[in-house]
């Protein structure tokens, strides 16, 4: 596909997904704050680096934002302060499709208001984190017309291998932040509990291994533990802040639905307390330090 595709957000997640498309034979234009990402595709011929998000859209038929939250992607969209915004320069009947983890009231508020200049919008954010956006296999959940859903399901199977349409507009990223709280509240019930069972005097690598073919079994226990948190390598490409940012956004969808919110609440104070604890750059898996800081 010859398709003139703009990707806002070269991060972690935004690299490995833009080579992906670049792989499948789209041209990307890209555009970060950090223009030294561009480094990353060097030599790359269907790549250009574009000095500022209003330059890089002008051409493209689809958008695609990978970015940290929502008052960033809202800057960038409709401008603030710093930045003039996205909207304006957007080609009319081209395609947004945020990618981001973000909140679902901000997503349904942007997709309304794109509309109406004529502008096509999907929230699409995705999980599997940095190994999965390399090998192309991300769990893509996408929210928007069925109509939209149909004309973007092309390019999103290039960076992904489950996709699925979970409602209108919005509603993706509201089912992202629920995952995210559920895989969150996984993580501090693992920490928690290993380090009870280590000072008890248990090995930590037994115990996980029995979570394992038991019913704790969960993606922490599967794929975190062993790798990042006994190890102690805290890298798994998912900053702490990124996930406080999500079960932030869970909390007050589940709050805004007037439901029961108890662990949620929780776990919001867990994550946001570990965060300021641990300072910036902090993994989230590093959680687990943090649980253990208290012993
Ligand atoms: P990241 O911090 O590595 O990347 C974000 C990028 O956005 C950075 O390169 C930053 O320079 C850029 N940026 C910030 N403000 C900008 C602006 N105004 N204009 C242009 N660029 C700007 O984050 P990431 O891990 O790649 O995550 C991106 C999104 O994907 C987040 O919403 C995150 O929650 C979500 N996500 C991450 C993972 C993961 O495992 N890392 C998994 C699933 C979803």
């Amino acid at each position: 596909s010859n398709t003139h595709i703009t990707f806002i957000g070269l991060g972690l997640m935004g690299v490995p997904m833009v080579n992906n498309l670049l792989k499948a034979g789209f041209r990307v234009t890209g555009f970060d704050l950090n223009s030294e990402v561009a480094e990353k595709f060097s030599g790359q011929n269907n790549f250009k680096f574009s000095k500022s998000a209003v330059e890089a859209v002008s051409d493209a038929a689809v958008t695609i934002l990978m970015l940290p939250d929502s008052s960033i992607i809202d800057g960038v969209i409709w401008g603030n302060a710093g930045q003039e915004g996205i909207s304006a320069h957007l080609k009319k009947g081209s395609f947004l499709v945020d990618m981001s983890s973000a909140s679902p009231v901000s997503s349904r508020a942007n997709n309304q208001k794109l509309n109406e200049i004529g502008i096509n919008y999907v929230d699409a954010p995705v999980s599997g984190g940095v190994k999965k956006a390399i090998d192309g296999t991300l769990s893509i959940i996408v929210g928007g017309s069925s109509q939209d859903f149909e004309k973007t399901h092309a390019l999103l199977e290039v960076m992904g291998k489950s996709i699925t349409h979970v409602g209108a507009a919005g509603a993706a990223h509201a089912v992202k932040a629920l995952n995210n709280y559920i895989s969150a509240a996984g993580l501090i019930a693992v920490s928690e509990s290993l380090i009870a069972a280590e000072k008890f005097g248990l090995d930590t690598h037994v115990v996980n291994k029995v979570f394992n073919t038991s019913t704790g079994k969960n993606n922490t226990t599967e794929n975190k533990v062993e790798n990042f948190m006994l190890s102690g390598a805290f890298n798994s490409g998912f900053s702490l802040a990124l996930m406080s940012k999500d079960v932030q956004i869970a909390l007050k969808f589940i709050e805004d639905m007037g439901c029961y919110s108890n662990l949620a609440q929780q776990c919001v104070k867990t994550s946001e307390e570990a965060n300021q604890s641990l300072g910036k750059g902090a993994d989230h898996t590093a959680v687990f330090k943090y649980v253990k800081s208290f012993q």
